[in-house]
């Protein structure tokens, strides 16, 4: 079989020195991940402490009415609360029965932390523990920050699987862990590959439900679908289970030497995974193969925004031909991101956290063909006649695995192609 990237540059980026930078940076705050979480936990419900700025953010994000209570709402904090004019605690308690003796078919609440909460220092999780006990066995309480003091967007996802990880049941089962919220037909193309290369059994964190019967124990080996997830990593251990090293499942090469560093964990061989996989890697080939036409030696700039950007990086050079000028991450959690970074060429600036104007400074030097970045800098920066790529868009939508290669490639070239063509017509 044919590869359509280069051989692995030898410890590719791994001593690579990282440009280490803090100070004002433009990201999402850690509520935005209750978007995609409420999709994946199907009895959960999310009760956002917070402003009507919160408010106002899960609406506009998730597109839908908030006040129609589907799986998430914001308790708001009113002035009198945040003057401490209020028992805020007690105003939680009376809120949280009145949701559950609405709503019997909630079986998890996550009681989600933002910056005004903070602020007036509400001990969310002495309110989870007092809550959960009122309402045990039926309902569990749990809490976690998503505040934008605390957390980029991304790590809201972390703080909440955090959360859980202690509160799953024991077991001494053999059992894989699949990490991180992926979409449903994302999650069933997986399991299906791993079914026919030979690994089971196996669960997903999150659980679509609260009695799925997924548990935790000594012999529990985990993978995980999604770079920011850390504290999920450190809570994990904290149980027992081991974490097994492998690139991000994005693109062929990722997702392949993924399932390779899986299989061997069950003692299958790397020749069974190439067998099982022929096609769809085929498939992620050719369809990777027509974005990359317009990427292949372009130039790349990434801003520090959902922790995905190495693995990106890595796919975006060696599977499409771009040329990496910096790599911007949040975070750079080695031992998730080892893995990748060995596979990623040396000649990028690294840089973990962000100044945004010394990064911006950066940038209109460098002048790359392509910028991924925040909301926020996309539309100035395209005022200057950069070409950029919304980040966000890169956890919306399904991106991991095989089938969704192509489409994943197809995120960076139509923004190029929208700049040639305009070009062309302004010939
Ligand atoms: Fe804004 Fe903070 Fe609320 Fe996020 S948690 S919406 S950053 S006030």
């Amino acid at each position: 079989m044919t590869e359509s990237f280069p051989p692995p540059p030898a410890g590719g980026c791994s001593a690579t020195p990282v440009l280490k930078q803090r100070g004002q940076h433009e990201v999402f705050c850690g509520l935005t991940g209750i978007v995609w979480l409420h999709r994946k936990m199907q009895d959960a419900f999310f009760l956002v402490v917070g402003s009507r700025t919160c408010a106002h953010l899960l609406q506009s994000a998730a597109g839908v009415m908030i006040f129609a209570e589907p799986r998430f709402a914001t308790a708001i904090l009113e002035e009198t609360d945040l003057a401490g004019l209020k028992d805020a605690q007690e105003e939680l308690d009376r809120v949280v029965h009145d949701l559950l003796a609405r709503r019997p078919d909630i079986r998890q609440l996550f009681l989600v932390g933002s910056c005004p909460s903070e602020v007036i220092k509400l001990d969310l999780a002495k309110s989870a523990e007092r809550l959960s006990a009122a309402h045990a066995p039926h309902v569990r309480v749990l809490s976690y920050s998503g505040s934008g003091i605390e957390t980029t967007f991304t790590e809201g996802e972390d703080a909440c699987l955090a959360a859980m990880v202690p509160e799953l049941p024991a077991t001494t089962e053999r059992e894989l862990v699949l990490v991180g919220a992926l979409p449903d037909v994302v999650e069933a193309q997986a399991l299906d590959l791993l079914e026919r290369i030979g690994v089971g059994p196996v669960r997903v964190l999150p659980a679509p439900r609260a009695d799925s019967g997924l548990g935790i124990g000594p012999n529990t080996v985990f993978a995980l679908t999604q770079p920011f997830l850390g504290d999920t990593l450190g809570a994990l251990e904290r149980r027992g289970a081991r974490h097994i090293p492998a690139p991000i499942p994005v693109g062929e090469e990722g997702t392949t030497l993924w399932l390779k560093a899986v299989a061997a964990e069950f003692g299958i061989g790397p020749d069974v995974v190439d067998r099982v996989t022929e096609a769809p890697r085929a498939r992620a080939r050719r369809a990777v193969r027509q974005a990359a036409e317009v990427l292949s030696g372009r130039s790349l700039f990434l801003f520090p925004d959902s922790q995905l950007e190495i693995p990106l990086a890595r796919f975006l050079t060696r599977e499409c031909g771009m040329h990496a000028v910096e790599v911007g991450t949040p975070f750079l959690h080695r031992q998730i991101l080892g893995p990748d970074l060995e596979l990623l060429a040396p000649g990028p600036t690294l840089s973990e956290g962000q100044d945004v104007d010394l990064q911006l400074a950066r940038l209109r030097e460098a002048r790359p063909d392509l910028t991924v970045c925040g909301l926020g800098l996309a539309n100035p920066l395209e005022a200057e006649g950069l070409t950029t790529k919304w980040a966000i868009e890169l956890v919306f939508t399904p991106v991991h695995f095989y089938e969704q290669a192509g489409d994943l490639a197809g995120l960076f070239s139509r923004p190029l192609r929208r700049r040639d063509a305009l070009k062309v017509g302004a010939a």
